[in-house]
């Protein structure tokens, strides 16, 4: 029998001697069963003690468990927290689905990526419009391990993506698989600049080469050419050297302000300018075109005074070369609150507004021929827009066509720092 039991028998016990003992029995009796009832209290009482005592021991046990059993839950929710908290931060869209394709959980990636709120619940096929990953689910819950594989989305906008299943176990007797989308858009998207880019310039190289090819084996093949065909020939090759020269040229200008922080220094920009009018001065000439300056004196920039120069060089030999006879350039810099403006306005061949948009691009030429006849490499407005952008500014361009054209380029104006007032103590 249970220890717990014996204080309720032995209270039972007293009480039943003491009523034996109220009976009518002898003296000598009624004081043995009287003793005996004494016995049985003193031990009821001792084992009452000692069960107390056992009970509230255990009490203390218990309230102790159920203490550090608040405290393990409360670690665990924080570190459930803590793990959401990571997968919802995480810069790659996550979803949780089960083996039928149902979404248990997607990280704000995710959700921003397919425009929900929320998505548990939905499936996967609901979500992503997208039957290659629903495939290739099925197969990560088939072989119950990890697949991955190459898939485009088109919904809400085309993504090009490398999805990663993963088997992660069971939970409430569903299986769970992680998916994790890696976008590679950007890098195709500049794989396919750099494979242009590459395409351009050997196309660019090839044409002045093969002249200068053709040139050398006419002379080559004719050793009776008369001299002043040959000189015609020669020149033909020296010009198309120089064209090559130039291509060369401008790319490692490019190539430089696009891999180079621009090493900068105050300076005003008027002598700037100035410089680059007087440099262009010949070049107008040649071209029958009229230079106007409007500078204003004090604008102050904290820039990169080569490539500024190289702007407004840039810009100005656009404004001749694409000029008419008798024509005009007009060069103006004023400010607009905290910017400097720099302003190329030309009474040129203008540019068809169809144009507009492109001719920032690498190569990108309205007129080839023209472009090649006045020495042009169709890099000049891409080293301007790349030089202007990375000094945290912007060029643009009015145009009408067979009219004129305005190029605008905008900078930050270099401010001097406020004197600290020091308090005097
Ligand atoms: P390019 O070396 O051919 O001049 P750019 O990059 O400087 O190359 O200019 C790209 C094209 O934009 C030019 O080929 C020309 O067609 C057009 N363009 C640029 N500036 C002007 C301008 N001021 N007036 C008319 N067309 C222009």
């Amino acid at each position: 029998m249970s220890v717990r039991w014996l204080p309720a028998l032995l209270w039972l016990s007293a009480g039943l001697l003491l009523l034996t003992a109220l009976v009518d029995f002898s003296p000598a009796w009624r004081e043995a069963l009287v003793a005996a009832t004494v016995g049985c209290i003193l031990l009821a009482l001792y084992f009452t003690r000692r069960l107390y005592a056992r009970f509230t021991a255990l009490r203390e046990q218990l309230a102790e468990q159920r203490a550090e059993i608040e405290s393990l839950q409360l670690e665990l929710t924080r570190q459930q927290r803590r793990r959401l908290a990571l997968i919802d931060g995480m810069p790659i869209p996550l979803l949780i689905c089960d083996e039928d394709a149902m979404l248990r959980y997607a990280n704000r990636l995710a959700l921003e990526w397919f425009g929900f709120r929320h998505m548990t619940g939905k499936s996967l096929l609901a979500l992503t419009f997208c039957y290659d990953l629903y495939l290739l689910m099925l197969k990560a819950v088939r072989r119950e391990s990890a697949v991955s594989g190459e898939i485009t989305f088109s919904f809400p906008k085309e993504r090009h993506t490398e999805a990663h299943i993963w088997y992660l176990g069971e939970a409430d007797s569903h299986k769970l698989f992680a998916i994790a989308l890696l976008d590679k858009s950007e890098l195709l998207r500049l794989e396919q600049v750099r494979r242009d880019f590459v395409a351009n310039v050997s196309h660019e190289f090839r044409t002045p080469l093969a002249s200068i090819r053709s040139l050398a084996e006419t002379i080559h093949d004719d050793p009776d050419m008369p001299h002043s065909t040959r000189q015609r020939f020669l020149n033909l090759i020296i010009q198309e050297a120089d064209r090559l020269t130039r291509i060369a040229d401008d790319l490692l200008t490019l190539t430089r302000a696009e891999s180079m922080q621009p090493v900068r220094e105050v300076f005003e920009l008027a002598p700037v300018i100035q410089q680059a009018v007087q440099e262009m001065e010949g070049e107008a000439q040649r071209a029958q075109v009229s230079l106007t300056v409007e500078l204003t004196p004090g604008i102050r920039l904290l820039a990169n005074r080569d490539q500024i120069l190289q702007v407004a060089l840039n810009l100005l030999s656009n404004a001749i070369r694409y000029n008419k006879p008798q024509g005009s350039v007009t060069v103006r810099t004023y400010t607009e609150g905290h910017t400097a403006v720099l302003e190329v306005a030309d009474t040129g061949i203008g540019i068809p507004s169809e144009a507009l948009p492109r001719i920032f691009e690498r190569f990108y030429r309205v007129d080839k021929t023209r472009s090649r006849e006045t020495g042009g490499t169709g890099l000049g407005l891409s080293i301007v827009k790349h030089i202007v952008e990375a000094h945290g500014g912007q060029v643009e361009v009015e145009s009408e066509y067979r009219v004129g054209s305005v190029f605008r380029v905008r900078l930050p104006l270099y401010e001097e720092p406020a004197p600290s007032h020091k308090q005097a103590s």
